[in-house]
């Protein structure tokens, strides 16, 4: 073993920069490097679908911490560079341009990637997916106002999209699988408002539609159906959901199922290694439940813990999951996880207009929030739910109560 101490963090992004941040916060005055397969500083990945595609926010707003920070704090950064190898007995690690390194502590930081579409003509130049900053540039070569863009899926990448590039002018059509949009993710009530949404601005929206292939010469020109349909397409985006990267965790003996399993410390099974943000799997207290979160809190929270072990100040993650999805003038905000509720209430209208609140119970227990442009709903009810407080499902739904006396 190295006798050095020298913490490394594999992925330059969300939760591998605050690991960076928040080692040099509490006090760790040894080596820190970030090794990354990106070509450029930690960047923020929400604005891609959003502000980033639409053209409203340049590159440098893009950047998670000024250029300079990692200089200033004595972070090393390696970019274009992958890691290959962990032998975790030696402790060296090895990168793809023949680079070895040692660690005392190394974080896994290494996210998601996207899944890829597999039917004929998937390879077509063209056909496009979201994950990084270099997808909005290959997006932006296909752009044309007036041309046409089939979105495939419709979860929030898919329709932040597909409202994005019809801000650019263009005719989107949204392809989704299942019979409603949002479906592993929301009830039908924020599923339905979501498509009058999309196809009042425009957008088409096909449900239970299936791919049979993909069609084109030098470029895509049109996605088949399995129905026979032909949509005609200058650019496609795939937007079917992303696998955690856990290959280089297994490839250590850790163990790994839909991510990589950490405690409440983000600690994995193995002395001094951590694993952080959209790879690892972690148990959440407020639900009882192991999850793998897709989120900005949860890559930054949970590096924040990861961050506290490592300089000798542990102190356990317990973060209520919240998140946030923008399309159009609607600024969704979601607190807590839903899954497994029996009832939904809504506040206001969701039929019509553009501003409601789905709450979802089990049991009588609130369990999460979606809150449409009702920031001030989702912020007390974020807070409630962390304070383990109980709603009334009848004067939630009466939007004559005042919102706090439905809370006990
Ligand atoms: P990632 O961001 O996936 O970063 C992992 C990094 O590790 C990557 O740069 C990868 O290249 C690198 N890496 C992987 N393997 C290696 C290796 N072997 N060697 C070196 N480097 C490696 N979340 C929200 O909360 N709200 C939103 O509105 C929202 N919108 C989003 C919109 C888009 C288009 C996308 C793509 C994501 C969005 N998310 C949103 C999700 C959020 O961006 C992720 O949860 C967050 O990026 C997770 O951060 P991470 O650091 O854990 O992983």
């Amino acid at each position: 073993m190295p006798d050095l101490q020298h913490c490394i963090i594999v992925g330059g992004s969300h939760a591998g920069a605050q690991v960076a941040a928040s080692l040099r916060q509490e006090g760790w005055e040894d080596g820190i490097t970030m090794i990354s397969t990106e070509s450029v500083l930690p960047y923020h990945r929400p604005p891609l679908s959003k502000g980033f595609l639409h053209g409203g926010k340049s590159d440098d707003e893009l950047l998670i911490r000024p250029a300079d920070f990692y200089t200033k704090q004595g972070i090393e950064v390696r970019l274009n560079t992958r890691v290959t190898r962990v032998d975790p007995v030696s402790r060296m690690l090895s990168c793809d341009n023949g680079a070895q390194l040692a660690y005392s502590h190394l974080v896994l930081a290494t996210g998601a990637d996207v899944r890829r579409l597999s039917v004929p003509g998937s390879e077509l130049p063209g056909v496009c997916y979201l994950r990084g900053r270099d997808d909005v540039m290959a997006i932006r070569r296909h752009l044309r106002p007036g041309g046409h863009a089939v979105i495939v899926g419709g979860g929030y990448i898919g329709l932040e999209t597909a409202a994005s590039l019809r801000k650019q002018g263009m005719e989107v059509t949204v392809l989704e699988a299942q019979s409603r949009v949002l479906q592993r993710v929301t009830a039908a009530q924020v599923s339905e408002f979501y498509t009058r949404v999309h196809r009042e601005e425009g957008v088409e929206i096909l449900l239970e539609a299936s791919i049979a292939r993909i069609a084109g010469g030098d470029a895509v020109e049109a996605v088949v159906l399995s129905d026979g349909r032909i949509l005609p397409a200058d650019l496609v985006v795939v937007g079917i959901g992303v696998l955690a990267n856990v290959e280089l965790a297994r490839q250590m003996g850790l163990e790994t199922d839909n991510g990589i399993r950490v405690d409440e410390h983000a600690r994995t099974a193995l002395d001094d290694v951590y694993a952080v943000g959209d790879c690892s799997l972690h148990y959440n207290p407020y639900y009882d439940t192991w999850v793998r979160l897709e989120s900005v809190q949860n890559a930054t929270d949970q590096a924040r813990t990861a961050a506290l072990a490592i300089s000798g100040k542990p102190s356990s993650y317990k973060a209520l999951p919240w998140f946030w999805s923008d399309q159009y003038d609607l600024k969704l905000q979601i607190a807590g996880l839903s899954s497994g509720y029996d009832q939904v209430v809504i506040r206001g209208d969701s039929r019509r207009g553009r501003g409601f609140s789905a709450f979802y119970l089990r049991e009588g227990r609130l369990l999460a929030v979606d809150a449409v442009n009702r920031p001030k709903e989702f912020t007390f009810t974020k807070r409630f739910l962390a304070e383990g407080r109980s709603a009334d499902p009848q004067r939630l739904a009466d939007e004559s109560v005042d919102f706090k006396a439905c809370f006990s």
